[in-house]
């Protein structure tokens, strides 16, 4: 039999420096790849035009390149066969793929405003997610109007209310119901503008991702997600999601973590000293001590991956 040739990626959002949060992600996802001898991929995800900035894609391959963390497709020079490889210049294959969803029958044009959202949203959400009331679902299923796209409705997706369990390989198996959980979610916004969970499916499929790496904040999206290569027919890659890492107060890092940045990170430490911060924080080395990309990989599999089972990693002072 032969192997299933593993591809991973990396897919930042171009809209600042990265934080150690950020380079936890491409580190492990590099390292699962690495130790396989599979092919990395970096992908741009700068569908949000108001945030994404050129010059924060280029700072981020070059904190890569410094990290030593080499990619062989993708990446703002668009090297390899799967291009484009930003999200912002995908939009002809988005338009092709929402058309077979479409045709699934399980979306419908929503015109909500956002106040219309947020006036029937479920009253428990404190994290700031919002749950879809349903204002514009159809009454029956599937004989939903059609819906072109670029008109002034939204296209959203009706979810089904079951369970979707899949097994991630550090948070072990989880199960979502995303009419509980999410609601009825976005595929395209009524500006045209295409929604973070079809991009990134559509993404994976196409460029062949065979495992997904990146924060445990998307494992609930890991469940939209599955439900729509399930819609249009792509086979699920394998997900592991990795512990958020907070700051000294407990917050989640953000851009504003400024000491945690990249600018201010390769001041304080040299490339090999962050690579042995990481691999310390995933708890494949037992002192942070300095080490290339390529040692950690020599040595490294998921079964010794050792990370907070309640899924943070609070920083002490020392970093
Ligand atoms: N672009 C997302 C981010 O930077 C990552 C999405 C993903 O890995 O699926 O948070
Ligand atoms: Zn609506």
């Amino acid at each position: 039999m032969t192997e299933q040739r593993i591809v991973g990626r990396f897919a930042p959002s171009p809209t600042g420096r990265m934080h150690l949060g950020n380079v936890f992600a491409a580190v492990m996802s590099w390292l699962s790849v690495r130790s396989r001898r599979g092919r990395w991929i970096l992908r741009i995800e700068d569908l949000d035009p108001q945030r994404s900035r050129p010059e924060y894609a280029r700072m981020i391959e070059d904190d890569l390149d410094w990290l030593g963390l080499d990619w062989d497709e993708g990446g703002t020079e668009d090297r390899g066969a799967c291009g484009p490889y930003s999200q912002s210049r995908r939009g002809d294959i988005y338009a092709d793929m929402i058309e077979r969803v479409i045709a699934t029958g399980y979306t419908y044009p929503c015109t909500c405003t956002r106040a219309d959202i947020m006036a029937t949203q479920a009253p428990h959400q404190s994290d700031g997610r919002v749950i879809y009331g349903g204002r514009c679902r159809p009454l029956s299923l599937p004989a939903f109007p059609d819906v072109k796209t670029g008109t002034k409705a939204a296209t959203r997706l009706y979810v089904p209310d079951r369970q979707i369990t899949f097994t991630d390989r550090l948070f072990g198996e989880r199960s979502f119901n995303l009419a509980a959980e999410c609601g009825d979610f976005i595929l395209r916004r009524a500006d045209g503008a295409w929604a973070y969970q079809l991009a990134v499916v559509v993404d994976d499929a196409m460029m062949g991702v065979t495992e997904v790496v990146r924060g445990c904040d998307l494992l609930l999206s890991a469940a939209q997600q599955i439900y729509l290569y399930g819609l249009l027919g792509f086979p699920v890659p394998d997900f592991a999601h990795l512990p958020l890492i907070c700051n000294g107060e407990g917050r989640r890092l953000s851009k504003r973590d400024a000491s945690l940045a990249m600018d201010q990170l390769r001041k304080k430490y040299s490339a090999s000293e962050i690579i042995g911060i990481v691999g310390y924080l995933a708890g494949l080395l037992p002192v942070p001590e300095p080490c290339r990309p390529e040692e950690l990989a020599a040595a490294f599999s998921w079964e010794r991956v050792k990370v907070p089972s309640d899924g943070v990693i609070v920083l002490d002072g020392g970093i």
